[in-house]
């Protein structure tokens, strides 16, 4: 190699969270890469936070799942790709003819990139004509996703990261901003420091990071955030601050959703004492978001996971149409995602209720419209089993074959332990992964190494819909291939003609040209990048992060939607919708006294596989802790720092305790990162109850009842 030439700089994307932000790798033969934001990126201008900061010191081989392996006589051992191919072809082929499409099923990530998404959705929902492909998606934004087909008639965050700071109000509920989206809330920190008029207020149960910087903290008592908002409804009405106009010209169902907030909800007073709160911060909290014209309602997990979590989406949006605060700069509700591509899955319908490119399953026309497009012999023509679903079918013997992509469900699904005995019970399970000692791994009788960050090619989408390229800037190691290609191979064996593909390329270009494949008025949508298709290749390496929609004709994206008020129902108007408040399903009693909560932490990623590779980022949080009040802990019978245990119905862990989190009394907070690989089984999903929003198919994760006790060695 000439020294002399400087190392060679590739521009990629952050592959934690829904932020997306734009990072440059520079290259240097036998150093690790360093690792820079990228000042070009619009989504986050050159910032990193600590995780996306240490992304160099998590691209090292340690403990990487490098060839495939197959199980035999009980034990795994080491296979080329091709045996492995044909145990998953032949597999999934045999149960398919014996058991019908549906006996198999697809469980995969917000981690896989755009491009292996839309080849896994078309290979079960087109070819195997089942619509049992689900991701862990559903586990962090379904129920945002519900919520805005709910009200605008299709899958659509109206706004962009820009609004946060033209904003007069930022309103974030359920979401630690600080830590969940770190870049994000400097970017709000920053334009309050320009602009001091900017607030923040913060609901959320516990005093989080996000809550100390915020100008008012709303600390509700867990899962009343519907009777809060419809709260918000009625005082906005009552006080004449609906835009009249707007609600007459572009809305409908007002009525309804007033009548049904009126219910419970009219009296500031009575909601306050519902939701727990000082009724003066609540009216505070009432009249500056009637006062503020730039309003921002951004929400995350403490929304979407919960039994009505789509309603408490509907909620939110319903106060943002009342006042017509959508669609012009620094206003809308906005869904913070979780993960670094949930937003890309969604676009090529990951999920088991979805079709391809914001499609629908139960229409008809649409069905055939990309059955024809595929030129596929089939096409799934009911919803699929979303993901707690999944495994429940997978435990009662009705689902046979599971491949699991990019995912560890025995550590994230709630009630894990179930998960084990259905993964257990299954005839064939397959994992993609990175990563070869993982606890969904010990059940797998097919393993096939993937791609990791550095090394994959594609394509991701934030939470502000913009498209960015996450680039390879690594060697494949090992025998590591793409999850698309390991899909292509399958389908190729199992006789699927249509999975062809030479490149990443060639994917993104049929998923841009899908999106803008119609047959007639109805199937008209505001998903469309086909002012992306036709690109060339060296096009589609150079692609500038670009929000869609991408009309045809232009590769100029859309910062704003809804700017003309046209929303995406048939009759162009939004919805309101009625929102009946409901308690968590669960409630805490004598033997459960305590709601479990379970979430993030600031410096550690979803299971550890990649973070938990970083000394600094280790530093935070060694360990998992049980967090509650001091009150309650002395109730318990536990003291900060000694080992205890938390048990609920469904499982139990032991941890320390701690009082470090901001926890009210009452509550209890746990991490999800820890898994059974650990010395002792710290998996919080085996503690969490399986139940779902009836409507997204999203886990209560935020609303266990639990028990805490002294830990006593058996
Ligand atoms: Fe990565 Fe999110 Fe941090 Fe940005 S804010 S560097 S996307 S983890």
């Amino acid at each position: 190699m000439d020294m002399s030439l400087p190392a060679p700089t590739v521009r990629t994307t952050c592959p934690y969270c829904g932020v997306g932000c734009g990072v440059t790798a520079t290259v240097k033969p036998g150093t690790i890469p360093i690792i820079a934001g990228d000042a070009r990126h619009a989504a986050s201008g050159g910032r990193l936070c600590v995780k996306g900061a240490a992304l160099g010191e998590t691209l090292d081989l340690d403990g990487r799942l490098l060839y495939p392996h197959i199980r035999e006589e009980g034990a795994m051992r080491r296979a080329g790709w091709d045996e492995a191919l044909e145990r998953v072809a032949g597999g999934f082929a045999r149960i398919i003819e014996e058991y019908g499409p549906d006996a198999v099923a697809l469980y995969v990530s917000g981690q896989l990139l755009t491009e292996d998404y839309y080849v896994a959705n078309k290979f079960m929902k087109g070819y195997v004509g089942s619509a049992n492909i689900d991701t862990n998606s559903r586990l962090c934004m379904s129920s945002s996703v519900a919520g805005h087909k709910r009200a605008f008639g299709e899958d659509l965050v109206p706004g962009c990261y820009e609004d946060f700071e033209l904003a007069d109000l930022v309103v974030l509920v359920g979401s630690n901003t600080a830590w969940c989206h770190p870049t994000l809330f400097q970017r709000i920190l920053k334009a309050k420091e320009a602009r001091p008029g900017l607030r923040i207020v913060a609901i959320d149960p516990r005093r989080t990071a996000t809550c100390e910087l915020a100008d008012l903290h709303l600390p509700i008592k867990p899962g009343t955030d519907v009777w809060l908002f419809n709260g918000l409804l009625t005082y906005l009405a009552r006080h004449g601050h609906a835009d009249a106009a707007f609600v007459q010209a572009q809305t409908e169902g007002l009525e309804g959703a007033l009548a049904t907030a009126d219910t419970d909800c009219s009296d500031p007073v009575q909601v306050a004492r519902i939701c727990r709160v000082d009724p003066g911060k609540l009216l505070a909290f009432y009249e500056a978001f009637a006062a503020s014209d730039k309003v921002v309602s951004a929400y995350s997990q403490g929304v979407n996971q919960s039994s009505s979590g789509t309603d408490k989406v509907n909620a939110i949006i319903n106060c943002h149409l009342l006042t017509g605060r959508i669609g012009r700069p620094g206003m809308g509700p906005f869904s913070l995602t979780g993960q670094p591509n949930a937003m890309g899955g969604r676009e090529v319908g990951g999920l088991a209720n979805m079709l391809a490119a914001h499609m629908d399953l139960d229409n008809p026309a649409q069905r055939e419209l990309v059955r024809s497009f595929w030129d596929a012999p089939r096409i799934a023509d009911k919803p699929g089993l979303k993901a707690v679903d999944l495994f429940r079918a997978v435990e009662e013997g009705k689902v046979k074959a599971v491949w699991i992509m990019a995912t560890n469900p025995l550590v994230s699904l709630p009630d894990a332990e179930k998960v084990r005995r259905a993964l257990d019970k299954c005839e064939l399970v397959v994992v993609s992964d990175i990563v070869a000692a993982t606890d969904t791994n010990d059940y797998a009788d097919v393993l096939l190494p993937a791609l990791g960050w550095g090394e994959k090619d594609g394509t991701v989408t934030n939470s502000e819909r913009r498209i960015s390229r996450q680039r390879a800037f690594l060697p494949a190691p090992g025998e590591a291939r793409a999850d698309w290609r390991a899909l292509c191979e399958v389908a190729r064996r199992m006789g699927f003609t249509g999975f062809g593909y030479e490149d990443a390329h060639a994917i993104f270009d049929e998923h841009a040209r899908l999106s803008g494949w119609r047959n007639d008025a109805h199937n008209r949508r505001v998903f469309d990048i086909s002012g992306l298709a036709g690109m060339h290749r060296k096009d589609y390496d150079a692609l500038e992060p670009v929000q869609w929609p991408v009309a045809p004709g232009s590769s100029e994206g859309t910062q704003r939607l809804f700017a003309d008020c046209r929303f995406a129902h048939a009759n162009g108007k939004a919805r309101f919708i009625a929102t009946a408040p409901r308690a968590p399903v669960h409630a805490v009693d004598e033997d459960f006294p305590l709601a479990l909560n379970t979430g993030r932490l600031r410096d550690q990623w979803h299971t550890m596989t990649r973070t938990g590779k970083s000394p600094r980022l280790a530093n935070h949080a060694p360990e998992p802790t049980i967090d509650l009040h001091p009150h309650d802990a002395l109730l318990c019978g536990v003291r900060e720092g000694e080992l205890a245990r938390v048990t609920s119905r469904w499982g139990a862990m032991v941890a320390r305790v701690a009082h470090g989190g901001g926890i009210a009394r009452g509550s209890v907070f746990v991490p999800i990162h820890w898994s059974g690989q650990t010395a002792s089984d710290a998996r919080v999903g085996a503690l969490v109850n399986p139940v779902v929003d009836p409507v997204s198919g999203e886990p209560e994760f935020k609303h266990t009842p639990v028990r805490v006790e002294p830990f006593v060695v058996e």
